[in-house]
C-alpha cells in the first residue's frame, strides 16, 4: 500500500463546504448530515463500501440530486438552486457513456458545441485535451474501435474541455482490469498536478484511494467517519471501523489498569496515556500487522524485552509466504487470532505449532474506548 505523503494539502481556501447535507428517501438517510470543506486545488476521495452514500453525495455536488436538507456553497455561494450545467463542475462516471456515433474528436468537443463555442475555438481547445489525455493520433476512430482505457480517457478529456473548476468522478476506473487502472491512476495524478484542478473522485478500493489522493473521506452508513491523508487515517485510524476498513488490523480486549496499562488475558501491558480511564474498564487495543513481530522462544530469551514494548505468549497457526512479504498467523491462550507481517527478506523462522512471543512497542497501538463489534470485522468493511 502507498499513500501520498509528500505533498501535503495547502491549508488554504476552501472551495465547496458541505454544511449539514442530508438526503433521505422515505425515512432511509442515505447521506446522513454530513459537513464537508474541500480545499482549492486538493484531490479528495471519497472511499467507502456500497450503499454508504458516496454516490448520492456527489451526485448533490454536480447537481443530479437534491438535497432533503442541508448547503452546498462553492466559494461561499450557495449552489442548490443552481442547475448542474451552471456549476461549473465537470463529471466522469463509470461507464464511459460517449455518443457512440460520434468520433473521439466530436465526442471531446460536444461540450463545447452545445455552449455555442466557434468552430476554431472547439478545435483549439479539442486538440489540447486530445494532447493532454494522449490520444492525437485517435482523433477520427470512433469509441468502439478503442479499448476501455481509451475510451475512459476520452471521457475525461470531454469532462475537462470546458475547464471547470472541479471535477467529480464517480468510480472511473471501475470497469477496467488491474495494470490499466495503476496505469490511469498514475496518469490522473500527473493531470492534477499539471492542472491545478479540485478533484472530488469516488472509489470503493482503498488501494485506489491511497495511490491518488491528498485525503480520504472514509464513508460508513452515510455519515463521513474518518477524514484526513491516507497517512494519518493508516496510522492513526480515528476509530476502530476506519483501522478495519483501511488495511489490515489486530484487535486486542483489555481491560485498563490506570490510564497507560492494561491486561490482557491476565497479562500485563502497556498502553498509550488514555487520559480518563476506568479500573477494569473495557478497551481495545488496534495493532498493525506489520508493526508486530513474532519471536521463538529461543529468540526471545535471548532478546530481553525493551522498555516500552510489550509482550504476549501465543501459538503460531499458520506462515504464509507472499514473496516481498511473510506473514505469521498466531493464536494467544485465551483464543484471540493475530497476525504478524514481516518483509521475506527479515526471514520468519517459524511453523505451525510453534510457541511464540508477539512483541510491539507501546507508540505504535492505538487504544480505543468506544466500538462495536461490528466494527472489528473486516468483511463489514469491505466491499
Ligand atoms: P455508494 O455510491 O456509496 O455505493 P449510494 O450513494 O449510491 O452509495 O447509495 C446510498 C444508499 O442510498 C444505498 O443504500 C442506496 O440503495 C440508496 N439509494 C440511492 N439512490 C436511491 C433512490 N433513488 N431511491 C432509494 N434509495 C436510494
Ligand atoms: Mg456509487
Amino acid at each position: 500500500m502507498s499513500a501520498v505523503i509528500n505533498e501535503t494539502v495547502q491549508p488554504g481556501k476552501t472551495l465547496v463546504s458541505l454544511r449539514n447535507l442530508n438526503k433521505h428517501y422515505g425515512d432511509f438517510a442515505a447521506v446522513d448530515n454530513i459537513s464537508l470543506d474541500i480545499q482549492d486545488g486538493e484531490f479528495l476521495t471519497f472511499l467507502g463500501s456500497s450503499g454508504s452514500g458516496k454516490s448520492t453525495t456527489l451526485s448533490m455536488l454536480a447537481g443530479f440530486e437534491t438535497p432533503s436538507s442541508g448547503e452546498i456553497l462553492v466559494s461561499g455561494q450557495s449552489l442548490v438552486n443552481v442547475p448542474p450545467h451552471k456549476r461549473d463542475i465537470g463529471m466522469v462516471f463509470q461507464r464511459y457513456s460517449l455518443f457512440p456515433h460520434l468520433s473521439v474528436r466530436d465526442n471531446i468537443g460536444f461540450p463545447l458545441s452545445i455552449r455555442k463555442h466557434s468552430a476554431d475555438e472547439v478545435k483549439k481547445r479539442v486538440d489540447a485535451m486530445l494532447k493532454l489525455v494522449q490520444l492525437e493520433s485517435f482523433a477520427h476512430r470512433r469509441p468502439s474501435q478503442m479499448s476501455g482505457g481509451q475510451q475512459q480517457r476520452v471521457a475525461i478529456a470531454r469532462a475537462l474541455v470546458y475547464e471547470p473548476r472541479i471535477l467529480l468522478m464517480d468510480e472511473p476506473l471501475g470497469a477496467l482490469d488491474k495494470k490499466l487502472r495503476e496505469d490511469l491512476q498514475d496518469e490522473l495524478r500527473q493531470l492534477h498536478r499539471r492542472l491545478g484542478i479540485t478533484i472530488v473522485y469516488v472509489t470503493h478500493d482503498q488501494e485506489e484511494a491511497m495511490r491518488l489522493s491528498q485525503r480520504i473521506a472514509i464513508f460508513s452508513h452515510g455519515k463521513i467517519v474518518g477524514l484526513g491523508t491516507g497517512y494519518d487515517l493508516y496510522q492513526n485510524p480515528p476509530n476502530a471501523f476506519v483501522a478495519s476498513f483501511l488495511g489490515n488490523s489486530n484487535f486486542l480486549k483489555l481491560k485498563a489498569q490506570g490510564n497507560a496499562a492494561a491486561t490482557f488475558e491476565n497479562q500485563a501491558l502497556s498502553i498509550r496515556l488514555t487520559p480518563n480511564l476506568r479500573t477494569d474498564q473495557d478497551v481495545l487495543l488496534m495493532v498493525r500487522p506489520e508493526k508486530a513481530l513474532a519471536l521463538s522462544v529461543a529468540q526471545a530469551a535471548s532478546e530481553p524485552l525493551q522498555a516500552g514494548w510489550n509482550e504476549v505468549t501465543a501459538k503460531v497457526t499458520e506462515v504464509l509466504f507472499l514473496g516481498e512479504s511473510q506473514t505469521c498467523s498466531v493464536i494467544t491462550a485465551g483464543g484471540t487470532a493475530m497476525t504478524v507481517k514481516a518483509l521475506s527478506a527479515a526471514g520468519m523462522p517459524l511453523k505451525a505449532g510453534d510457541p511464540v512471543r508477539v512483541r510491539w512497542a507501546t507508540a505504535d497501538a492505538c487504544v480505543y474506548t468506544e466500538w462495536a463489534e461490528g466494527d472489528l470485522n473486516k468483511a463489514a468493511g469491505a466491499h
